[in-house]
């Protein structure tokens, strides 16, 4: 494939990857969204593998073979559940490529470059390492965050700042180093101790955010990756890697944004690895009085005689996957001529859009899907509400306890409503790990069991 060729796919491959983010943007079109990036990688990656700069086009292949083969077992095997994981440790790899490309390129680089292009490759070099190794143990401590292995709350180092202070600090003197000095073995140096504060640096950042914040601690680091991706593009001289890194870095920062907005979180607080905040006073292990319990055929007659429903899901109805027996119960009462609809909070599940892929599987349709704003004003005039596995996206400490970890995170306000119904397994808190006053209240009833299970057994005695 000529040079010309190639830059003209890459041209294409990148107005492809544009048109699958404009499409990803609403429910609509995500699906087409979804083709268009699949359309654009493989005209990236065909231009690639096939053109002039590129030799040892076997090993090449034999390599994505075998990516691939693990990428498809990996994707067809994860579970829906584990999706946030999976996104995580991806990242990781990004994170790390960039860090061996970086390396790759110090020790590879031709020789005899200008001093001011010498210069500018030996910063690309230490940038793209700096924030590959910042992203790969960042992704790395983010994964261990949400499948469990890792505590969700916050590390607090004593002068935790001061360490991300002085972490910053020392690696731009390393910079200063690496750029400046004529010997190899300084340059080496330099770049191996950057490397390793860079990886404690990340680790740290991620380790010092509480379980409530992470989900802006997950698109974060996707937008991290993209810059890591976007540095091994002008290490690798490859204008596609630039553009596609700067696309991803762009987007999952306005996603960070919006999250952090979502949650009336500082943006520059959680970057800088949850600055100002000091991780929440009450642990909420503590019961705060009598609860009440209702059983699935109560909960049927109570929606026979309502004429408007909520339906409030969360990570529960991810576990369960309850998204199903939900969208036929929906289906059932609309038959019936009773106003149902779903309120949907920014950082339901474990994924930004958790609850509206679920729902969209489930062939839910959009119209009644609400964003929590959209909502939030009906609850007083609503008769039922039902919380089918959500906890911290319901809890009124968010608006009540200004010690509590999530305090200032707007939240769905079910409480408003006539009756609270909680389709939850135990008392047990959620991801923030803070006791829910909601299911306390006089107007709150609690339906245990699996969300999946009862949800059948309320369709059943319907
Ligand atoms: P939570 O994690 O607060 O609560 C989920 C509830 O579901 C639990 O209380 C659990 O109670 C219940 N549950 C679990 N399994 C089942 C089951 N099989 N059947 C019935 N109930 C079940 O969920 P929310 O969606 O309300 O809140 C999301 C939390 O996750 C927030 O704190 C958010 O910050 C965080 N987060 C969100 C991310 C995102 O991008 N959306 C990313 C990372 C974190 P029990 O065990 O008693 O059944």
């Amino acid at each position: 494939m000529s040079g010309g060729l190639v830059t003209a796919a890459y041209i294409v491959a990148a107005i492809l990857f544009i048109c699958s983010l404009a499409g990803l943007s609403k429910h609509e079109t995500s699906k087409q969204g979804n083709l268009f990036g699949i359309a654009g990688m493989a005209i990236a990656l065909i231009a690639t593998v096939f053109g002039p700069d590129t030799g040892n086009v076997a090993w090449i292949i034999v390599a994505m073979i075998i990516g691939g083969a693990i990428g498809i077992h990996l994707a067809r095997k994860v579970e829906m559940t584990e999706m946030p994981e999976l996104v995580a440790i991806l990242h990781s790899f990004v994170g790390l490529a960039a860090v061996l490309v970086g390396f790759n390129s110090y020790l590879d680089h031709a020789p005899g470059l200008e001093a001011v292009m010498e210069n500018i490759h030996l910063t690309e070099v230490f940038l793209g390492v700096f924030i590959g190794a910042v992203t790969f143990t960042g992704s790395v401590v983010a994964f261990g965050k949400l499948r469990g292995k890792i505590s969700s709350k916050p590390l607090m180092l004593p002068n935790r700042h001061k360490l991300n202070l002085a972490a910053l600090v020392v690696s731009f003197l390393l910079l200063i180093v690496f750029v400046c000095s004529d010997s190899v073995g300084v340059q080496v140096l330099a770049l191996l101790v950057m490397t390793i504060i860079a990886l404690a640096f990340g680790w740290h950042l991620v380790a010092s955010i509480g379980g409530a914040d992470m989900p802006v601690v997950v698109s974060m680091l996707n937008s991290y990756s993209g810059w890591a991706a976007a540095a091994a593009g002008f290490m690798l001289s490859n204008d596609l890697l630039i553009v596609t890194g700067a696309l991803v870095g762009s987007s999952g920062a306005i996603l960070s944004y919006i999250m952090c907005k979502a949650m009336n979180r500082s943006f520059i607080s959680v970057i800088a690895g949850g600055f100002g905040t000091d991780g929440g006073a009450s642990s909420g292990e503590e019961e705060v009085g009598e609860y009440h319990e209702i059983s699935a055929e109560e909960t049927a007659e109570l929606l026979k005689n309502s004429s408007s429903v909520i339906i409030t899901p969360g990570y529960g109805m991810a576990v369960a996957q309850a998204q199903y027996p939900v969208a036929k119960i929906t289906e059932m009462l609309r038959a019936r001529g009773i106003k149902v609809r779903f309120g949907i909070h920014p950082v339901a599940g474990r994924l930004p859009g958790h609850m509206n892929v679920l729902l969209a599987e489930a062939k839910v349709p959009y119209d009644v899907v609400l964003e929590m704003d959209e909502i939030n004003d009906d609850f007083p005039d609503t008769d039922t509400v039902l919380v089918i596995g959500a906890n911290d996206t319901v809890n009124p400490a968010a608006q009540d306890d200004p010690n509590s970890p999530i305090a200032g995170m707007p939240v769905l306000e079910v409480w408003k409503a006539q009756n609270v119904i909680v389709f939850k397994r135990s008392m047990n808190t959620g991801y923030a790990g803070v006791q829910n006053p909601l299911f306390f209240k006089e107007n709150t009833q609690m339906l245990f069991g699996d969300a999946k299970d009862s949800v059948e057994n309320i369709l059943r005695a319907l």
